[in-house]
């Protein structure tokens, strides 16, 4: 089968199985998460996915087709571990992005790619080659405007038309293989000292050579992408490459008010002491908080050098344009759904922090209490399961702020009866006097999992099993489904 062919054979396996669910009022279902839903595409995946013979020399042909599979694993992994969701609404409206690029740009993209929205919160979207294509639901959430997400949208599609992801593993597999890095390797082992050196200067090299290609990538990238817009009449504010430059502060955004306040709307009193961490090892006041909007250092960046990247398009830039607003009901069910995959991932500080600064955007939405409920539980929970330390969370100083840093130290420091009186308070049927049936069924869970003395694997699966047998379709049953395997 030819590779073209292939691709048309895999898009179409991929988009028969799109059905179409209504729901009232509920984010999605247990059953949209990626396990269930692109079941099928693991297998399909499997049998397209064969690595095409390139190389005459037969060990790069054995290391390539070991990158290549590698990749297939990862995919497939990502799938089954729930990584990706399938939600109507938020899917559909990149889809329609997506259709209207595609359409316009036929003869570069002749096969529509499939688009998986990854569940993470990092401002981020990846091309995985093989005509895939994968939206971070923090992306969504970080965009104002359509225009916006079709530029990132765009330069992904363009990662994937220049083939980028699959020249990386051909790259690699040549450069593991070739005769320069076998007799820099003899060398270093012929060498009966200062091994560990001579090794690191071969990684360097090679790594300064990979970083080099990156940026004439990431260049090319944002080039294409342009073109692509240009055709498919969707305009580009290049100063989204600013924003994206402090995408990975969101963090570092102090709290309107002191955290003692956002806990009294709980009734629940917070002791000053609990926040401030006790002096043992390096003090916090060492360390200042300054308000910093310096970047981040590139390495934590996909795609490093904002400002160049501003720099260069912004002549091509169409800032006249009116731009669309992304529909408020999509960006709320984007913030929503990253902030229960925060919560079933236990980054409960991440999670209660997201909640607090919508509360200074002056969202009243009650899920945000119910979640903030939840989180409180769930920290006393982890800290029964003897995993407190896991579900705090902790994050280096230099990415939070002040606010952040003391929500951080509370939930590492609160004491745990205090953790299990307030637990107990916040679980109590009437504080949610208007909470959806697998709510309750969901605050039931949480109290039956931090009251009940037996904390044995075979209970807690049996707590998870009644949940699920009166909840299989909500999507809270996947907490539940944690304790499913022993
Ligand atoms: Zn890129």
């Amino acid at each position: 089968m030819s590779h073209y062919t292939r691709l048309v054979t895999f898009a179409l396996v991929l988009f028969c199985c799109h059905r179409t669910f209504a729901q009232s009022g509920e984010l999605y279902r247990y059953q949209d998460l990626s396990h269930i839903f692109y079941q099928k595409q693991i297998d399909s995946l499997k049998k397209v996915w064969v690595c095409p013979n390139i190389y005459k020399e037969k060990a790069t042909q054995k290391q390539y087709k070991e990158y290549w599979d590698d990749r297939t694993e990862f995919v497939t992994k990502s799938i089954k571990d729930d990584n990706f969701l399938y939600e109507k609404e938020v899917y559909g409206y990149i889809d329609s992005l997506i259709n209207q690029i595609v359409q316009a740009n036929k003869q570069l993209i002749p096969v529509k790619p499939l688009v998986l929205i990854d569940r993470s919160a990092v401002v981020n979207a990846y091309a995985m080659g093989g005509n895939i294509l994968a939206i971070n639901l923090g992306l969504v959430a970080f965009s104002r405007s359509r225009e916006d997400l079709a530029l990132t949208i765009a330069h992904e599609l363009s990662h994937n038309i220049m083939l980028h992801p699959e020249n990386g593993l051909k790259q690699r597999a040549e450069w593991i293989t070739s005769d320069e890095y076998k007799n820099a390797m003899n060398a270093v082992l012929d060498q009966k000292y200062e091994r560990l050196t001579r090794l690191k200067k071969i990684f360097q090299g090679y790594s300064f050579s990979r970083s080099r290609h990156q940026r004439y990538h990431e260049s090319d990238a944002d080039s294409l992408a342009i073109v692509l817009l240009k055709k498919s009449n969707i305009g580009f504010d290049p100063s989204f490459f600013l924003r994206l430059d402090s995408a990975d502060l969101q963090f570092k955004q102090p709290l309107k008010q002191p955290l003692q306040q956002y806990f009294a709307a709980y009734n629940v009193t917070i002791d000053n002491a609990w926040t401030q961490k006790r002096a043992k090892g390096l003090s916090t006041r060492a360390y200042s908080f300054k308000d910093s909007t310096s970047r981040v250092q590139d390495s934590l960046k996909t795609h490093p050098d904002c400002v160049d990247r501003y720099n260069k398009t912004l002549a091509l830039g169409n800032v006249k344009n009116n731009f669309t607003p992304i529909p408020a009901a999509i960006k709320e069910k984007a913030k929503k759904m990253q902030l229960w995959n925060m919560y079933v991932n236990m980054n409960l500080t991440a999670c209660m922090y997201t909640i607090l600064m919508e509360k200074d955007k002056g969202n009243t939405d009650p899920w945000y209490d119910f979640m903030a409920g939840n989180v409180i539980t769930g920290l006393y929970y982890a800290d029964r399961d003897l995993s407190r330390f896991n579900a705090v969370g902790v994050v280096p100083k230099e990415f939070i702020s002040k606010d952040y840093y003391e929500l951080q130290t509370l939930f590492e420091q609160i004491p745990r009866e205090k953790l299990e009186e307030i637990s107990k308070t916040l679980l109590t049927a009437h504080a949610w006097p208007n909470i959806k049936k697998d709510e309750a069924a969901f605050h039931r869970l949480m109290k039956s999992l931090t009251t009940e003395s037996d904390i044995s694997q075979s209970n807690k699966t049996n707590i998870g099993k009644t949940f699920i047998n009166s909840n299989e379709n909500s999507l809270y049953a996947e907490f539940a489904h944690k304790f499913d395997k022993p």
